[in-house]
């Protein structure tokens, strides 16, 4: 039996299966990025778990997929109201875990997490079927969402429960039963899931949760034929060992990546709201997807942004997660520590000069990564192109627009852009431009539940959000009714066995 003892929250590390706890012969140790406490360990699956895993949500699919999603949305709804209960200590869960702030987990994280189970279950429930008649064939066609079967949803570790349930409402709400694989080193919030679905009555292996590594339990779940869906939030490399497993089974796919997003700065924006969106980028260490890590600044302004920039960064407080006053915590894991400063020191070594951080802080040590910030750095540098994913900004010069949409553009990524401009149609044309599934004009993170989410290029395949959830999470048909009789069809001269 695995045990995790998170915040002073006893939780069970197995696998949660058919609505009961499965043991592991073998474990893998959790420890807290905070201040390196051991929390305890997590089953490691292996094929056999997932097998288990897949066969418990295929058994409960005919039943859950039956019940309608007027059947589905109350349960789903209790689920939603049970996470709200229990904001507090999901939140400190996650902030020990994973060191994400605890305010913001608190007011924010937490509660979208509840949102994003409340939000598709209602969804589900209003979803309008489009129908329409197809007058030369005197037929009517009749759209339906049906369930598509057992889903695997394969999570990382910045947002853990945040991005689980993201997927998880949709996936559930839709009909489909669930095997959920959270990141090795944030596993704790998933469990405590599994718990409050029992509790939300869910019934046995509608909702399934497997531990493990990434390499063998998330590769033999998505390798598995019963699987009929897979959505994963994870970094392109996985994606393609992802996307090489779905291809034997030609089981659909959802990818959402990395990104490489810019953070553009026209000649006429507001600065106060830029240069603090800018110094936002950090937050969460940095370990965002969607951060604008490329500033891109025009020349005009450049020199009172960097300046007014270094200034915001000297103000970020940076410790433990678990206090109010902290705005920048650790990075999650030392692997991903070395994977981090190795880019800075590969971008120094290349040229790039550091105006702030670039270290380890010399006072917290541990985890604790400065907010970096880096000029100079040459074109087609490893750092412009590649995902740091963590608190490190480089800082550009651009001409105009025709430059802003060039260098904007010039990554193999997609996922967002942010513009700051006052002239709303300078805005909509470099909207129009970018490359990229969403863009910012003068804010951040806005994030809609009912709007389409997702990345060009390496930053993903496929949207969701919204009824694009639908789209993914169900098989879509559409049934089409003769109007009228065979005689009738012949009277007006049509073919009676089609258009
Ligand atoms: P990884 O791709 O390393 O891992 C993501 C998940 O995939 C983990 O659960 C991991 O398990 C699992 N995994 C690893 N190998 C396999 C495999 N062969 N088969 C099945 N599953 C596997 O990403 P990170 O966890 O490092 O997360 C960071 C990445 O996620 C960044 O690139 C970031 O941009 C992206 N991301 C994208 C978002 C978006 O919405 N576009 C949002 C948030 C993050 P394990 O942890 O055990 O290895």
């Amino acid at each position: 039996m695995a045990l995790l003892t998170c915040a002073s929250h006893a939780v069970s590390g197995d696998h949660f299966i058919a609505n009961r706890r499965v043991a592991s012969a073998r474990a893998l140790a959790v420890t807290s990025p905070i201040d390196g406490t051991p929390l305890g360990e997590i089953a490691a699956g292996d094929a056999a778990a997932a097998d288990q895993a897949v066969e418990a949500a295929q058994h409960a699919f005919p039943a859950w997929a039956a019940l309608s999603p007027a059947g589905r949305g109350p349960i789903l709804r209790r689920l939603a109201d049970l996470i709200e209960r229990d904001v507090e200590a999901l939140a400190l869960v996650e902030t020990t875990n994973n060191g994400s702030l605890f305010e913001a987990s608190r007011l924010r994280v937490m509660k979208r997490a509840a949102y994003n189970i409340r939000y598709f279950a209602d969804l589900a429930e209003t979803l309008a079927a489009p129908a329409w008649d197809t007058e030369a064939a005197n037929a009517h066609n009749r759209v339906r969402y049906d369930p598509a079967g057992p889903t695997a949803l394969i999570t990382p570790w910045n947002a853990p429960l945040m991005l689980a349930t993201w997927k998880v409402g949709p996936a559930l709400a839709a009909g489909n039963t669930v095997v959920l694989k959270p990141a090795e080193w944030t596993p704790v919030t998933a469990s405590m899931l599994a718990d409050l679905a029992v509790e939300a009555g869910l019934p046995p292996g509608v909702l399934n949760v497997l531990q493990g590594l990434g390499p063998e339990a998330g590769a033999a779940l998505v390798a598995h034929p019963g699987i009929r869906r897979i959505s994963f939030t994870g970094s392109p490399p996985t994606a393609r060992l992802i996307g090489a497993a779905a291809a034997a089974n030609l089981t659909p796919v959802s990818f959402e990546l990395g990104g490489k997003s810019p953070l553009i700065v026209c000649d006429d924006a507001d600065l106060d709201l830029a240069v603090a969106t800018a110094a936002g980028q950090y937050d969460n260490a940095g370990q965002v997807c969607l951060a604008g890590t490329r500033l891109l600044v025009q020349a005009a302004v450049y020199d009172e942004f960097a300046t007014r920039l270094r200034a915001k960064i000297a103000e970020i407080r940076q410790g433990d997660p678990r206090d109010p006053a902290t705005h920048v915590g650790p990075l999650v894991h030392p692997k991903h520590l070395a994977r981090v400063s190795g880019y800075v020191e590969r971008a120094v070594a290349a040229g790039a000069r550091v105006v702030c951080g670039g270290r380890v802080s010399p006072t917290l040590g541990g985890l604790y990564y400065e907010p970096t910030l880096l000029v100079d750095v040459p074109e087609g540098a490893e750092i412009l192109r590649e995902e740091v994913f963590g608190p490190v900004l480089t800082l550009q010069t651009v001409a105009d627009d025709a430059a802003i949409v060039a260098v904007a553009n010039d990554t193999d990524y997609g996922l967002a852009a942010v513009v700051f401009t006052r002239d709303q149609a300078r805005a909509e044309r470099l909207a129009d431009a970018l490359v990229a599934g969403t863009v910012w004009v003068n804010c951040f993170f806005v994030r809609d539940l009912a709007a389409p989410f997702g990345g060009s290029r390496q930053s993903g395949i496929g949207r969701e959000g919204g009824h694009w959830s639908f789209d993914f999470y169900c098989d879509v048909k559409n049934v089409v009714h003769r109007k009228g009789t065979f005689a009738e069809a012949h009277a007006a001269g049509r073919r009676p066995h089609g258009a």
